[in-house]
């Protein structure tokens, strides 16, 4: 309706108008699934689909965004432009096997993973995107609740989910469920934390316990019959973040200690940076039921993964400062200093051990555990 006619009678905005467009805009769903298992109709495209949409992903989600089913979510780039000057852009996908573990699952862990992502970058983490490949016949009602556990944690970290996409595939083509997340924040302006900033005479921070979320998956796997459960680490630092940025806004380097655990950011940033990471093994914090696992299955923490675990590498003169305050949170209770960075050998990461040796950590070759994430 771009005519001067349809011009001249746009009703004049006011607030409350806006807000009746607004509702108008968001269409009433009230479409339920009736059925147990996903079948191929619902990634049709048909009916099937849409009340899946409505009834599990938009229901739950409660986004206005996402309500208006477009096929984008859209923002005002001046809300955006509140939080900082660029925009931090990220992607990740979960094929994580079992779906559900010790202190989380599937669904908690893609929303973890990719607040965390832009986190460590120093944004704020505004909106998430979710995309679901199921196998044919997987059961509704964990569909439910891996959706409930995105949304759950999205409110936790304060972001919201704002689009979607669903497929459905035979038996077989994939294992249950696989969900990929993108997610966009903002980065803001006094922040620059990137893996070339190392220097020697800097200090290494880590939030707590090291390899508790791989050491829980191979647990739930039923690999090891352990006395006492292990819980995965899984939890978002976004908040954890800001309040180190607010002690020190120069942190020069971050990464969450994902997949290839701590041996691999730490590679990354000595290699990035040109410098070499010392760590002493007495510092570092690892639960006594996870040593264990390892020494019997022949695996090393430094390469578990982690999924709220981050490693700062921080001016040595806001070193104690950021600790304390560390300390103070609930993601970071744990926190402890585990080396330094040196000038020599470049490129090198180096273990101090209990034993008074010194041994050289090399980034991971090949995969300690599959389908970890
Ligand atoms: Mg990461």
């Amino acid at each position: 309706m771009n005519s001067p006619i349809a011009d001249a009678v746009k009703p004049i905005a006011s607030e409350n108008n806006i807000v009746a467009a607004k509702k108008n805009n968001i269409r009433q769903r009230s479409a339920k699934v009736n059925v147990d298992k996903i079948t191929l109709a619902h990634g049709s495209g048909g009916k099937a689909m849409r009340d899946l949409i409505d009834d599990v992903f938009v229901g739950t989600f409660d986004s206005d965004e996402l309500s208006k089913l477009e096929d984008q979510a859209r923002f005002d780039l001046t809300d955006l432009s509140i939080f900082g000057d660029r925009l931090a852009m990220t992607t990740d996908s979960y094929v994580v096997d079992p779906l559900f573990f010790p202190g989380g699952d599937i669904g908690k862990l893609a929303v973890t993973g990719t607040v965390n992502d832009l986190a460590v970058g120093g944004a704020v983490p505004l909106y998430l995107t979710c995309s679901m490949i199921i196998e044919e016949g997987f059961l509704i009602a964990d569909l439910r609740k891996i959706v409930r556990s995105m949304k759950n944690t999205a409110d936790e970290a304060g972001v919201s989910i704002v689009t979607g996409d669903t497929k459905v595939v035979h038996r077989g083509a994939v294992d249950k469920l696989f969900i990929n997340t993108a997610g966009v924040g903002v980065i803001p302006h006094s922040v620059n934390m990137t893996s070339d900033r190392a220097m020697p005479g800097d200090v290494i921070i880590i939030n707590g316990y090291v390899g508790d979320h791989g050491a829980a998956i191979v647990d739930a796997r039923g690999e090891m019959s352990l006395q006492n459960t292990i819980e995965t680490d899984c939890q978002t630092l976004n908040e954890l973040i800001q309040l180190m940025l607010t002690i020190c806004p120069d942190i020069h380097c971050m990464r969450d200690a994902t997949r290839g655990g701590i041996a691999t950011v730490l590679n990354e940033f000595a290699i990035g940076s040109n410098v070499c990471m010392h760590i002493d093994e007495s510092a570092l914090p690892i639960r006594h039921e996870v040593r264990g696992m390892c020494e019997i299955l022949g695996l090393d923490p430094l390469y578990l993964a982690n999924e709220g675990k981050l490693i700062a590498i921080v001016p040595a003169e806001f070193a104690e400062q950021l600790l304390e305050v560390m300390k103070t949170h609930k993601s970071g209770i744990e926190s402890a200093i585990v080396g330094k960075v040196t000038e020599s050998p470049r490129g090198g990461v180096i273990l101090n051990t209990t034993f008074g040796g010194k041994r050289m950590v090399d980034m991971l070759v090949g995969e300690q555990l599959p389908r970890i994430c």
